[in-house]
């Protein structure tokens, strides 16, 4: 059974890793990431040197052809796979022209960022099917440069993502968020965002949880352009911090929907990371005065536990972040509504998934 997000480590020095690392920062050794065992592999000895096949957990793999070719993946295929790519590469569909030099980086960025969305989506266990797989339905990625002309709209549509790579950009992406309004604007979060319209498509609207998700998130059959004419036209409600997670939730209820999911994906993959390094925390609440958070023990099975850690945490998070003299990592206000709707996301990942995966130590 893989269990996710451990601490990575390197086989051969015990060095703490990044989960992007390609190599070794303390004893240069090349690094690959098996998505099969959640594993940060050393690669020191293939067993067919001339097909680059290495061994692990007496399993084979080889290099994605962007490590060899380009060096912008550290994920391994597995050796009986048609494809030259990792399963993270092998979903961007459309990816911009690489001969220009913005668009290499901007891309570079928007694919490390994808290989940790999908690393938290296998952690789930959530279906992840590609084109081939289901031709309608399956995932796949564009990653478009636009133009004054041709401008490029971040979003879902029936399994396909579009991301404006501009949004790879830091001085674009900070000047958007100036101008929206958002505390909050990242790649990252941008891909979990739209993941979630296509989880929407896959788990809730042919459920009987359809109800459920009305009562919480409204009626998703409510128009959705003239939804986005008022949003953009005459702004969220005054009090939209009340019960939603941010503003652009407020103008329909697929957008709070996928704005809700993208942060369960916050809080569980932050959660777990900070369960690998052993992080223990005081909780905030008043009433809890002297309790600390101990991230190790925590039981993700439990939505209350959860959102519990998740406080304690964010707040710490922040503290830290502050005095570095960056803005907070997680600017947000967790009502007791969202937090509702945060436990519909919870019911939906389901309880089981999450008790094996994340169990407590
Ligand atoms: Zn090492
Ligand atoms: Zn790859
Ligand atoms: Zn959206």
């Amino acid at each position: 059974m893989v269990r996710a997000m451990k601490l990575f480590t390197c086989d051969n020095c015990q060095q703490t890793l990044y989960f992007e690392n390609s190599r070794c920062v303390n004893c240069g050794e090349t690094l690959g990431y098996c998505p099969d065992l959640a594993r940060l592999a050393t690669l020191r000895h293939p067993v067919d040197a001339s097909a680059g096949i290495y061994e692990i957990e007496r399993r084979q793999y080889r290099q994605c052809r962007n490590t060899h070719e380009l060096d912008a993946c550290n994920w391994l295929v597995d050796s009986d796979s048609d494809s030259d790519y990792c399963r993270s590469c092998s979903l961007s569909e459309v990816i911009p022209d690489l001969s220009d030099a913005a668009n290499d980086a901007a891309w570079r960025r928007i694919e490390a960022a994808k290989r940790r969305l999908l690393y938290t989506l296998y952690a789930l266990r959530l279906p992840v099917q590609t084109r081939l797989e289901n031709p309608d339905r399956g995932l796949a990625f564009r990653f478009l440069k636009g133009s004054e002309d041709a401008p490029v709209m971040t979003g879902h549509d029936a399994g396909i993502i579009t991301l404006n790579i501009d949004e790879a950009d830091v001085a674009f992406r900070e000047n958007m968020r100036e101008k929206m309004g958002e505390g909050y604007r990242t790649v990252l979060g941008h891909l979990r965002h739209e993941v979630g319209h296509y989880y929407w498509d896959r788990l809730v609207a042919d459920s009987n949880l359809l109800d459920t998700f009305r009562d919480q998130f409204g009626d998703e059959r409510a128009d959705y352009e003239k939804a986005l004419d008022r949003h953009y036209g005459s702004g969220p409600p005054a009090n939209w911090g009340e019960s939603f997670i941010s503003a652009y939730a407020t103008m329909h209820p697929w957008e709070d929907f996928a704005e809700t999911w993208a942060h369960y994906l916050h809080m569980v993959d932050t959660l777990e990371t900070a369960k690998s390094h052993g992080l223990t925390v005081r909780t905030p609440a008043a009433e809890k005065a002297g309790e600390r958070v101990v991230t190790e023990r925590l039981a993700f099975v439990d939505f209350d536990a959860l959102s519990n850690g998740w406080n304690a945490v964010t707040l710490a998070l922040n503290s830290l972040n502050r005095s570095m003299g960056e803005k907070d990592a997680y600017p947000f206000v967790l009502t007791a509504p969202v937090m509702e709707k945060l436990r519909f996301v919870h019911r939906l990942i389901q309880a089981p998934v999450l008790s094996q995966v994340y169990a407590a130590a």
